[in-house]
């Protein structure tokens, strides 16, 4: 009996988005290179040696394909990156060492593994940074070149149907954007973690899926059956006749009580004793406004500006800028839109080449957000002035991510006067009395937010990345998602500390993070009294429906009693009591 033949196993990983998809895999997989030990006996060395040949013909030609695409995106100076390629496939170091290895009795692979291996330990030794790096050149290339002496073919999203369940090792937040264009039922990944921007766009797009689940890419075949639970965080592969009874009937289940919680879309978010929050919606394109209309969303809470750079290999223009952000602030008329300005870097890698981002040791506290751009202030300023023409069709805000000291504040705000005057200059009108507010997110901010309360109109609490610099809790790596606890005695005291200050200077205060969409931590929130929650629009009847079930003075009682806990069991204690009372 082979794995394939075995029915219903589960495997267990992080639940990233809800609901339950049955399809066939999509195998979607990166190119790699493993050491494959294989002795080769003398009379198969020369049809080895063909082999090898035949790989370098054909990866020579799949670079020289992507030398053209290159070309026709990007110019000239980028399509020299193929360019460079191909010379290290006609490398005779390369060539001599691989056929001296197979000639003695070992396999393609292993020859190719070993060359790879003794080249860049070479390259390690350069002094110079530029040419060291070229190593990831080779290590590129020699994984094409195994991919295609191991007759794989190279799968991409345009080549998914709509059975797909997309499985992979890991996806980054634009391959998961791509799967907007194309039919996919659901994705498993090997790693990530609940607030990864992948999950965060899955949940968008409304597919169900299961992130952190080790090594599921070792255990599926392209077009196994299999199952994807987002609810429970499990993937039953092959499952039985039955188990997939089972799941059709628990989906259609969590339909209807999806429809029937749809019904509340014109009723206020109203705790039974009058005391209304606005509830808005987290988005990364405008196509996404109808499904928030649709969702009964009071607002775009925050509108992840990134994601235009994420699938493109251009600036966007001013011009572009201008006509999404008022496409959105049209379509939620009268409501706000909070349009965060971009926030590339940490897993969310652009295309574009900035700076060293995608080469950082530590992407999440790097160049990241404001700090690009800052660094950028041309980049920031044709944004800047994109969402202030973007303010006379609507009612839209501007929100600063990833503020770390309030000079970051001042600093943004300088740019953002340079940008009203030049508009003002071409005679282009704007609201020039555009509200700014900053994202709390990390720690030191979070700590002094009284003081940062004063600089802004408005603050809104990312807790995605609050919790995850607080507790020091990588938010896409599966093995430590364990600990990210939006729930610990820090993060709640934060929270507090937060509302707080924001309340004591006349501000108002929301969340845009996870926690704000999740309807266990609801009550808390609300007791805390944080002014608006902001989601992914699938979430909001979940939590319009908790809001409208407590009185505003349960939910102060919980907040004060969770406030008072100093460890897990007591907080599981508190909100146990406060389910059964
Ligand atoms: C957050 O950090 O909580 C947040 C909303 O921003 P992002 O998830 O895009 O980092
Ligand atoms: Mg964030």
């Amino acid at each position: 009996m082979t794995p394939n033949d075995k029915t219903n196993i589960i495997l267990t990983g992080v639940p990233a988005s809800p609901g339950v998809a049955i399809g066939k895999v999509f195998l979607f997989e990166d190119d790699e290179l493993v050491l494959i030990e294989k002795t080769i006996p003398k009379n198969k060395i020369k049809d080895e040696i063909t082999r090898l040949n035949q790989a370098i013909v054909k990866t020579k030609a799949e670079l020289q394909e992507n030398q053209v695409e290159l070309n026709k995106m990007l110019g000239k100076s980028y399509a020299k990156i193929a360019d460079a390629h191909v010379l290290i496939l006609n490398d005779p170091m390369l060539n001599k060492d691989a056929v001296a290895l197979i000639n003695e009795g070992n396999s393609a692979e292993f020859a190719i593994y070993k060359v790879t291996e003794k080249i860049t330990k070479a390259f390690d030794l350069i002094d110079d940074e530029y040419f060291r790096e070229r190593k990831h050149d080779i290590v590129d290339v020699a994984k094409k070149l195994m991919r295609h002496l191991q007759g794989k073919q190279k799968k991409t999203l345009a080549d998914l149907d709509s059975e797909s369940i997309v499985v992979s090792k890991n996806l980054t937040p634009s391959d998961t954007v791509s799967m907007r264009e194309v039919m996919v039922r659901g994705f498993a990944t090997d790693t990530g973690g609940k607030t990864s921007h992948t999950a965060l766009v899955a949940q968008s797009l409304e597919i169900p899926a299961v992130v952190g689940l080790k090594n599921i890419t070792s255990q599926v075949s392209h077009g196994m059956s299999i199952i994807v639970d987002g609810n429970q965080g499990i993937v039953i592969l092959n499952p039985s006749k039955e188990t997939q009874e089972n799941y059709k009937r628990e989906h259609d289940i969590q339909a209807a009580t999806q429809k029937n919680l749809e019904k509340l879309k014109d009723l206020p978010a109203t705790t039974i004793d009058g005391k209304e929050v606005v509830l808005g919606a987290n988005i990364e394109n405008p196509e996404e406004v109808r499904s928030v209309l649709k969702h009964g969303a009071n607002g775009i809470g925050l509108y992840r500006s990134e994601f235009m750079y994420l699938t493109r290999k251009t600036l966007p223009t001013e011009e572009e800028h201008f006509s999404n952000y008022s496409k959105v602030a049209k379509m939620m008329m009268p409501y706000e839109v909070i349009i965060r300005t971009i926030d590339l870097g940490g897993d969310k890698i652009s295309k574009l080449g900035l700076m060293n981002i995608g080469q950082e040791a530590n992407p999440f506290m790097g160049l990241r957000a404001i700090r690009l751009c800052l660094k950028y202030p041309d980049l920031f300023k044709t944004q800047l002035k994109g969402i202030l023409r973007a303010s006379v069709n609507g009612n839209v805000k501007i929100m600063y991510p990833m503020i770390s000291q309030i000079e970051e504040i001042r600093q943004a705000n300088d740019i953002l006067n340079q940008a009203k005057i030049e508009l003002r200059k071409e005679g282009k009108k704007f609201d020039e009395n555009i509200q700014i507010g900053a994202m709390i997110e990390v720690p030191s901010v979070a700590v002094v937010a009284d003081i940062i309360a004063k600089e802004v109109d408005f603050m809104s609490i990312g807790t995605n990345d609050l919790i995850q610099y607080t507790m020091a809790v990588d938010r896409v790596n599966e093995d430590v998602a364990f600990l990210y606890d939006p729930l610990h005695p820090a993060i709640l005291r934060l929270l507090k500390t937060i509302i707080d200050a924001g309340h004591n200077a006349g501000k108002s205060v929301g969340m845009c993070g996870e926690m704000a969409g999740s309807p266990e931590f609801s009550i808390a929130l609300l007791g805390l009294g944080l002014d608006e929650f902001s989601m992914s629009a699938i979430q909001i009847p979940k939590i319009k429906n908790v809001i409208r079930s407590v009185s505003m003075k349960d939910a102060k009682n919980l907040a004060n009693e969770l406030l008072k806990c100093s460890d897990r069991a007591a907080i599981s204690g508190v909100i146990k009591k406060f389910k059964y009372r």
